[in-house]
């Protein structure tokens, strides 16, 4: 039986299909944009679509932004020599947030997961690598402590063996299988003042 008119329920489908939002939720969501000023919802939804129009990867560091680069990248007080691995931006803005880490990023976009399929061709290494041609004083691999984020640091480390630059892993104070974004900012300085090198 349905409930609501097709075009209601359209739009708590495509809702219920973000991450996070069950059906219930989608329901309350639809609702409450049906009840908003049109001015409102045309708001909503240029942003959305402007954003996704416009959102890339950094030329650099390979997080999204809206610019070629993005503003780490574009900040000369950064210290370039200086590069983190993460696997997402959201990593990136967590460890921004401590606001003590001042070197720069490097964006993988996933973990290795031989279980999922995706290997090493499959995240940004390649770019990791044309990167480390430039002068670079150390990698700090702060891939998330599940065996995917362990995986992909350890063959990271594989990898830049021969390269001779020094190569760092966080400290294990990130709680196993814990993805950076849900860590206190208190919990991620300690990880990073406590790496250690590979
Ligand atoms: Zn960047």
């Amino acid at each position: 039986m349905e409930y609501f008119s097709r075009q209601i329920s359209d739009m708590i489908g495509e809702l219920s299909r973000l991450p996070g939002i069950g059906s219930k939720s989608a329901q309350r969501i639809a609702f409450h944009i049906l009840h908003s000023p049109k001015d409102e919802v045309k708001r909503l939804s240029d942003t959305i679509w402007s954003a996704r129009e416009n959102v890339r990867f950094c030329k650099e560091c390979y997080t999204l932004t809206d610019s070629e680069l993005c503003p780490i990248c574009g900040n000369p007080k950064r210290n370039h020599r200086q590069i983190m691995v993460v696997e997402d931006s959201r990593d990136l803005a967590a460890y921004e947030k401590t606001q003590k880490y001042e070197g720069v990023y490097h964006v993988l976009h996933g973990a290795i997961s031989p279980m999922q399929g995706i290997g090493p061709a499959d995240i940004r290494l390649k770019e990791l690598m044309l990167r480390l041609q430039h002068d670079v004083d150390e990698v700090i691999i702060a891939t998330n402590s599940s065996l995917e984020g362990e995986t992909t640091a350890m063959y990271i480390a594989k990898l830049l063996k021969p390269t001779g630059i020094l190569t760092t892993r966080i400290a294990s104070g990130v709680p196993v299988g814990g993805d950076l974004e849900y860590i206190d900012e208190m919990t991620l300085l300690r990880a990073l003042e406590g790496r250690t090198e590979l």
